[in-house]
Parts: structure tokens; sequence; C-alpha cells
């Protein structure tokens, strides 16, 4: 989801059991392909393991995959700051008494390899368009840094971030630990994309609605 800006920091939990619990995951578990994430070139720097996915990339009715279950309840705390964090407020509340609460429609690890770097042109697609992505890091040191547009910063463990996926991002680890992220996709019931606000102000958002704009090579301007 497009925004005015990069990086938004939501708040924070409380890490620890979580990247105890990502840092056990077998290494078979690990997958090279991040699929959907924008244009990115393979990289043998960068993996994931994938909770809640569906390759397709659909917008609704997400697939719970059965390493869920492992991270279920130490998970509860950060998807419950997410979910009030885009519930709440006047325009949450009008979108949730319109249409529904929220739901996550992804939710992965990803991690990247210690002195490993990994680049994503802006992601494109409806779900993608549609959706807020959430980092919160697990495990990190202050050697990791994380590029949005044109802003660079190191995240913090346990934060909890919203970035612009409309951007181009770069993530660079020159620690020696792997860095392992939360990552997670959440959508709004009936929110709009910027450009659907300007382009087509009487219609719901669509797959066909939206069709041009989703599909933008470069971010759109609506915040330039
Ligand atoms: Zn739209
Ligand atoms: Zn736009």
């Amino acid at each position: 989801m497009n925004f005015d800006g990069d990086f938004i920091e939501l708040g924070a939990v409380d890490p620890a059991k979580l990247a105890d619990l990502a840092g056990a995951i077998g290494e078979h578990d690990w997958e090279l392909d991040i699929p959907g994430r924008g244009r990115v070139p393979a990289t043998a720097d960068l993996r994931s393991v994938a909770l809640v996915f569906d390759p397709d990339l659909r917008h609704s009715h997400p697939t719970r995959l059965p390493l869920l279950k492992v991270f279920e309840s130490e998970l509860r705390s950060a998807l419950e700051l997410v979910a009030d964090h885009f519930e709440s407020g006047e325009k949450g509340q009008a979108l949730v008494q319109q249409f529904g609460l929220g739901y996550f429609i992804r939710a992965t690890f990803e991690r990247l390899r210690a002195a490993g770097s990994v680049e994503f042109g802006p992601d494109q697609g409806f779900s993608l368009v549609h959706s807020h992505r959430l980092h919160v890091p697990l495990v990190t040191s202050e050697a990791a840094s994380f590029t949005v547009g044109s802003a660079t910063r190191h995240l913090e463990p346990g934060r909890v971030y919203e970035i612009n996926n409309r951007r181009s991002r770069a993530e660079h680890n020159a620690g020696d630990i792997d860095r392992i992220h939360l990552v997670l996709d959440f959508v709004m019931r009936g929110e709009r994309c910027c450009c659907g606000v300007t382009r087509h102000p009487n219609t719901f958002c669509s797959p066909r609605a939206c069709r041009e704009t989703d599909q933008l090579e470069i971010p759109c301007r609506c915040f330039d």
C-alpha cells in the first residue's frame, strides 16, 4: 500500500520467543523463492518460510499453512498490534463499520544471511498494492539496514514498521548473524489505493478498476 512516506512505526512487541522459534526453523524449511515481492532477482541471500501464503497472491481467503500452528500463540501480540493500528482511528473505524474487520492475507519469515543484501522494485499487482506491508525484526544487529525510497535506517528488534511497498527497497546485512524479520500483509476491507481515490472516486477498488495503476512499473505519483 502506498502512503505519504517511507516507514511508519506502529509500536513494539517482545520479540524474544518468536526469535527463538524462528531461529530454530530447520534449514530445509527455508525456501529460496519469495514470490510476488516486486521484481526481485533470485538471490541466495534471502530465504523465506511461509505461514500464511498463496502463490497466486490472492486478496481474500488466505491459506493458513501447517507451520503457522507452531508460531500462532507467539504471533498474537504482533498481529493484534497491527490490527488495532489499522482498525482504530477515524478512517479505520469507518471502514470496519462499513466493511468489517481487517485480515492478514500473508505472513512469512524472511531471513537475510550475514553479509547478504537484496533489492526490490516497487510491488505490483492488485493484492500487493492493496495491502499494508509490515516488517517486525526478530533477529538482527546494528549492522543491518533497510532502505525504502531514499530513506535508510536500522530497524530495531521487536518494533513494528509499515513500509511503503510501492517504493524501491534495499536490505543490507553487514552483520555476522543472519537477520530474520516477520513480514505481514494486512488488508482493510474496502480501503482504496491512493490512485483509486483520484482515478475512480465513485467506484470501489477491484482488480478491474485498478488494472492500470496496479501494474505501474514505477511508484505512482499520488504523494509526490
Ligand atoms: Zn485500488
Ligand atoms: Zn497512487
